[in-house]
């Protein structure tokens, strides 16, 4: 057996090795009154999270535009295909729209991130570098505009500042664009569409690279980050961390038992529980690999195979879901948004929440199909509602378990879609396996 260095151990157990390290090593070192704690902190931990975290940074604007182009340029097309696009791209809408609704309720009831003192949340503040401007949020919810200037704002007059601005809140009127370039590319000339498609491709799949670059340092930035935040707060800041996972494994458990196996029996019309054995291995490879895109593959052919699906509406609906259908991701997306928002105590209008689940649902289509895909996305509505981007750095280390899960989520509902949208059509719809 070869020598066992620690390149040899899985970079997400690196990761959770981080937190945990972080969170023991800061926590001691607070109780113990270590001195010169401070200036570790801010030359030694902080500088360390904010070189990991802005490797990521840099990429969200070209990774948001490549990948929400894509999705919804290939959306565009199913519009194209006819009533199969079009009844997938209402079931996408519809499903996330109840996975993020399920994510905002539960928050608001639970609120995993509420109960720190003034004071602690100052510190959160101090260790991250970086202040929730829980004033200008409020103020901002306050500003009466109207409809029109909304809506005004939304089209953005020149992208590219608002591309500039997307760290700062300008992601929405950049957003907009994405949108508007991807419904446009749907409808020009293949021919002509094709070279840009293919270059948006590469840009992602550069963009992507940059991130898996950058998760390379994500052990000693979670570290860092984590050990900041405890050597300020003390361990105990991790309770409120704990209830979060709890959180949202427990809501990603109800939308894939209670939301999907609804569709399942009164659209799809199907027995769910013989619909999540046929397609069991295809949840297991979507955990083991945290990515919908590794597990497009398996999906396709499990959905022919086992679920009896025609080839024609699986093949299609799968391949536009596995990055423009993220239940699982939405859902999330919801909830730690909310739950930085509750910790850093920004407290939110019903109308910023609704924007929140609007943006959540968009995120749905923006996130790249691959392991911690959500994140940049999460960033970015994070500075929108005033929390800082850094606050990321909290939720990080234990972002693998939760990954996996919403990533069987994500492939599950581009599943059951696939199955409802299937029933829908009566002629391709006849399975060629029995359901029950
Ligand atoms: N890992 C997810 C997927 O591939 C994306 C994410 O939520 O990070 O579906």
């Amino acid at each position: 057996m070869k020598m066992s260095s620690s390149a040899k151990l899985p970079l997400h157990f690196k990761v959770l090795m981080g937190l945990v390290l972080g969170a023991i090593v800061g926590g001691i070192c607070q109780a113990a009154n270590v001195r010169n704690l401070d200036f570790i902190v801010d030359n030694f931990a902080k500088p360390m999270g904010a070189i990991f975290l802005n490797m990521i940074f840099m990429v969200v604007v070209p990774l948001l535009f490549a990948a929400l182009v894509l999705g919804v340029s290939e959306l565009g097309d199913a519009t194209k295909i006819g009533k199969v696009g079009l009844r997938c791209l209402m079931m996408t809408i519809l499903l996330s729209g109840i996975a993020v609704g399920i994510g905002v309720v539960a928050v608001n009831i639970v609120k995993p991130g509420a109960g720190f003192s003034t004071d602690e949340v100052l510190k959160l503040q101090e260790s991250i570098g970086k202040k929730a401007d829980a004033a200008k949020s409020v103020e901002k919810s306050k500003e009466a505009k109207t409809a029109a200037d909304t809506i005004v704002e939304m089209i953005p007059k020149n992208p590219l500042e608002s591309a500039t601005k997307a760290l700062e809140g300008g992601l929405l009127p950049f957003m907009v664009f994405a949108l508007i370039f991807g419904i446009a590319l749907s409808g020009i000339p293949p021919e002509k569409a094709l070279p840009v498609k293919e270059f948006l491709e590469g840009l992602l799949a550069v963009t992507l690279r940059i991130i898996d670059m950058g998760m390379k340092l994500a052990p000693y930035g979670v570290f860092g980050l984590v050990f900041a935040i405890s050597a300020k707060l003390g361990i105990t800041a991790f309770v409120a961390l704990g209830k979060y996972v709890i959180l949202v494994m427990v809501c990603l458990a109800f939308h894939q038992f209670v939301v999907y196996s609804m569709a399942l029996k009164y659209i799809a019309k199907r027995d769910p529980r013989t619909f999540f054995r046929q397609i069991r291995g295809v949840m297991l490879t979507a955990f083991a690999t945290s990515s919908s895109n590794a597990t497009l593959p398996t999906a396709l052919k499990a959905a022919e195979e086992e679920v009896g699906l025609p080839r024609n509406v699986s093949n299609f609906v799968l391949t536009v879901g596995a990055t423009a259908n993220q239940n699982g991701t939405a859902l999330f997306e919801g909830i730690t948004i909310l739950f930085l928002a509750q910790l850093f105590h920004v407290d939110l209008s019903i109308g910023q929440q609704f924007m929140v689940m609007g943006l959540a649902i968009l995120a749905g289509v923006g996130t790249a199909g691959v392991p911690g895909g959500a994140w940049p996305m999460i960033a970015i509505i994070l500075v929108k509602i005033d929390v800082p981007a850094e606050a990321i750095g909290i939720c990080l280390g234990v972002d693998r378990i939760l990954d996996m899960s919403r990533t069987v989520l994500n492939v599950t509902g581009d599943i059951t879609i696939a199955a409802c949208v299937a029933q829908m059509e009566p002629k391709a719809a006849t399975p060629q396996v029995a359901a029950g």
